[in-house]
């Protein structure tokens, strides 16, 4: 049943210096029975064999069938977190490794103290943690510590189908550590698991492992689950195509929760409300519901699909009225906690459960009860342009691998339906698995943090799914630039110059900087802040810009006509708010980063309280993650500089004019690359460059904001956070920079001409030096830029 190969090496591995242990557990007889059903408890016996007999193993199981929860026990049990050393599992996604901690610490019965998670911002882990779920990110983190990771003796690389980059790092690593902790004599165990097939990628790479670890795989006990396809062409509208099917599915169908997946949160709340509405039509006599059927609310569609639930229409609406309600869910990463957990708790009684979800419910959560799901086919990815770095978030297909992940959601207890809203010809043509994410962004952060583990060579790291050269060389090129790594020789040949380009040293600003958790970019300012005191404000800023969404989205659409002009107020008051914040003159100049450090100042000066968040446009859950992220930042400056000392108060005073041009440059420093010019002259002449900004490596303009608060300054120069292409290229996050600054801040980024005639040059007594006025450019694009004394 499991392919096993043991080289002798291996066994002569399989020491007497493990006994069998047996750790009880004492678990409560519900949970006992509910374990009992699992499938992954049937290869209990086969799984901890091949733990014990290889140093590393696979484990490939359907969502659902236990592996998160019950795979650590199982470790646990089998003593591996005695004797001082922990069972590490990382998950890709915060949600999953704070869930499953509560829960597995409620299976065992066990305390939070002894089964812990640790995510960037929080955790619960004691001297007693026996077992710690964690993000992949913080494994990492701790590799940077210790890189034989000593506190643990097994390690479980969770969800490795998902491809996160990190995941993919922590196995290119653990596969080197492995075996070193084996030569060392304090063996560690690791497992990787997967909830597809397709793990060629970790067990046939030569690279990786040089005996491919045994794979083990789990027979879920899943129900079959019937799959119904669109006979239409797809339609665009998929989020209309869905909220009909869910009626369909609640007003005929008998009782079973329903499970829908769109791609995002917009689409997640706007179907909620329709349901909700729907419901609540239902409930109405009939009279009533008539006319809301003639106006067009929640009207259905004439039954063409092929919606196997083919009575007659009549009798439908008899069903109907007597119809139960539908418990409507949303779920989605960027949810309150609070409101996530619901998803796990049974529906109130006499209702039934519909969770509309984003990809989150595919497989790190499995929600309980779930007998048909909708599945519109689509996902929301990220893109990122290689050579401009323009990112860019569209909705796309979907590959097989995962609409059948979806459509497993229906059958965990008993027989279910899966309503694709597309055509099994469109289904034909979806790609066979997803790419993994390392192929799709940037890596100069993990170029970075390989670099301060002393891999100086990245392009042989026995990467799972290799980034492309290009993408690396970008990589080390930024770090360069930033001063994290050291400039490499440019003598030789092409190809010695490629290859010196792609294995630079680190620099000890570059140690500095890899030990700020946050993107190099922000790293370099963190690492300049020291400045005239501006330190914590560049705190500050930095953990704004590394949050997700903080600010509420002023161009949402209006939920319903009676809310359009309440929104349009809503809109017109936190935009004054901003400009508020954004202020005047000197201060207004460090543009959308000012915004951000009056949130922050405002928020914190209230209390950060909910309402307050409410009442400013500001989201709640991204303000606590600023506190909690300014923190840590200051805890890791202060690591690195003592003699610094900063104490961030959480109340900030606003910064001095002073500061606020020390800001800019900071700014300037660390976001060197993102440098864009207004664009001027012949420019002009085409009507598609009035008001824009022109950058070194695009050739399409790109545009201020609306919403930004340079939009009507338009400065010259600015910098910028990134661009994002929506209905125009916007830049986010754009603060005003000075010409002159350029060649002083940016020297790595521009030409400088001769020695200028006027003024002459002078001897500087001080330096030793002849010193001169040089006129710069900047480099490619070659702007003219103030001349500099040098
Ligand atoms: P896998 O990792 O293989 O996808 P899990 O170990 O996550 O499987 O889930 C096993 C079972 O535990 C599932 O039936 C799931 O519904 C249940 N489960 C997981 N988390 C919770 C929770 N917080 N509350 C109740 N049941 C849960
Ligand atoms: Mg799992």
């Amino acid at each position: 049943k499991k392919e096993k190969k043991i080289s002798d090496q291996e066994k002569v591995q399989k020491k007497p210096s493990e006994p069998a242990i047996f750790i009880p557990v004492d678990r409560s007889p519900e949970v006992q029975e509910a374990r009992l059903k699992l499938p992954v408890l049937a290869e209990e016996q086969v799984i901890m064999e091949a733990v014990r007999e290889n140093p590393s193993i696979v484990i490939c199981g359907e969502t659902g069938s236990g592996k998160t929860t019950q795979v650590p026990q199982f470790l646990y049990e089998a003593g591996y977190a005695s004797g001082g050393r922990m069972i590490g599992i990382t998950e890709p996604r915060r949600v999953a490794a704070v869930s499953m901690s509560h829960r597995v610490a409620k299976e065992m019965n066990l305390p939070t103290q002894v089964v812990s998670y640790q995510i960037r911002y929080e955790g619960n882990v004691t001297s007693d943690t026996k077992i710690k779920f964690m993000t992949d990110g913080v494994l990492l983190k701790e590799i940077q510590k210790d890189f034989l990771l000593q506190k643990y003796s097994a390690i479980i690389i969770d969800e490795a189908h998902e491809r996160s980059v990190y995941t993919d790092i922590l196995i290119g690593l653990l596969s080197r550590i492995v075996p070193l902790r084996n030569k060392k004599g304090m063996p560690m165990k690791l497992l990787i698991m997967s909830a597809t097939l397709r793990v060629e990628d970790f067990t046939e790479n030569q690279r990786l492992f040089r005996t491919p670890p045994p794979v083990i795989k789990v027979d879920a006990r899943q129900f079959p689950v019937t799959i119904h396809f669109n006979k239409r062409t797809p339609l665009e509208d998929y989020t209309g195509e869905a909220f009909h099917k869910t009626c369909k599915i609640h007003r005929m169908l008998p009782p079973g929760g329903i499970l829908v997946f769109l791609t995002g949160q917009a689409e997640v709340h706007s179907l909620c409300r329709r349901l909700r509405k729907f419901c609540i039509q239902l409930k109405m006599r009939k009279p009533n519901r008539r006319r809301l059927l003639e106006a067009g609310i929640g009207d259905e569609e004439d039954g063409d699909s092929d919606l196997d639930l083919g009575d007659d229409p009549a009798d439908a609406e008899e069903k109907a009225d007597a119809s139960i309600p539908l418990y409507v869910l949303p779920l989605y990463s960027l949810l309150a906690p609070e409101q996530q957990a619901k998803v796990f708790r049974p529906p109130p009684p006499g209702t039934r459960l519909c969770v509309i979800a984003t990809n989150v419910a595919e497989t790190s959560l499995t929600i309980p009860g779930i007998k048909y799901v909708v599945d519109c086919g689509r996902v929301k990815k990220r893109f990122y342009d290689k050579v401009t770095g323009v990112s860019s978030f569209k909705v796309t297909w979907t590959s097989q691998a995962s609409a059948n992940q979806r459509a497993g959601r229906a059958g965990r207890t008993e027989p279910g339906h899966c309503y694709r809203l597309y055509s099994s010809a469109v289904f034909g043509d979806f790609a066979l698995f997803s790419e993994a994410e390392i192929t799709r962004r940037p890596v100069e952060d993990l170029v970075l943090q390989m670099k301060d583990l002393n891999i100086e060579k990245v392009v042989n790291f026995p990467f799972p799914t290799p980034p492309s050269t290009e993408v690396l060389v970008a990589a080390e090129q930024l770090l360069v630039s930033l001063g994290a790594l050291e400039e490499p020789p440019c003598t030789g040949r092409l190809k010695d110059m490629q290859r010196a380009k792609l294995s630079c040293p680190i620099t000890p600003l570059g140690r500095a900087m890899a030990s700020f958790p946050v993107a190099p970019r922000y790293a370099k300012m963190l690492a300049l802040g020291k400045q005239q005191d501006c330190l914590p404000y560049v705190i500050a800023v930095v953990a704004a810009m590394t949050v997700r969404e903080i600010f509420e989205d002023l161009d949402r659409p209006a939920r319903s006509e009676d809310e359009s002009s309440k929104l349009n107020q809503r809109r017109a008051r936190l935009t004054q708010m901003r400009r508020l914040w954004a202020g005047q003159g000197a201060s207004l100049l460090l543009g959308d980063l000012m915004i951000m450090l009056g949130a922050v100042g405002a928020c914190e000066f209230a209390g950060c309280t909910p309402r307050f968040c409410e009442n400013s446009g500001l989201r709640y859950k991204a303000m606590v993650e600023i506190r909690k992220l300014r923190g840590q930042l200051t805890n890791a400056v202060n690591a690195v500089c003592p003699e610094v000392g900063v104490f961030v108060d959480p109340k900030m005073t606003p910064p001095t004019e002073h500061q606020v041009v020390c800001l800019r440059q900071i700014v300037l420093a660390g976001l060197g690359d993102h440098l864009a010019r207004r664009a001027q002259g012949e420019d002009l002449v085409d009507p598609k460059w009035k008001n824009a900004y022109k950058t070194p490596l695009m050739d399409e303009p790109v545009f201020i904001h609306p919403n930004s608060a340079l939009f009507k300054t338009l400065p010259e120069f600015v910098v910028y956070q990134e661009v994002m292409e929506t209905s125009k290229m916007y830049m986010r996050g754009v603060s005003a920079v000075e010409a002159e600054w350029v060649p002083q801040f940016l020297p790595q980024y521009c030409h400088f001409g001769s020695p200028l005639e006027s003024p002459s040059p002078w001897f500087c007594s001080s330096t030793g030096t002849i010193r001169c006025h040089r006129s710069s450019t900047f480099f490619r694009v070659g702007w003219q830029l103030p001349a500099v004394e040098m």
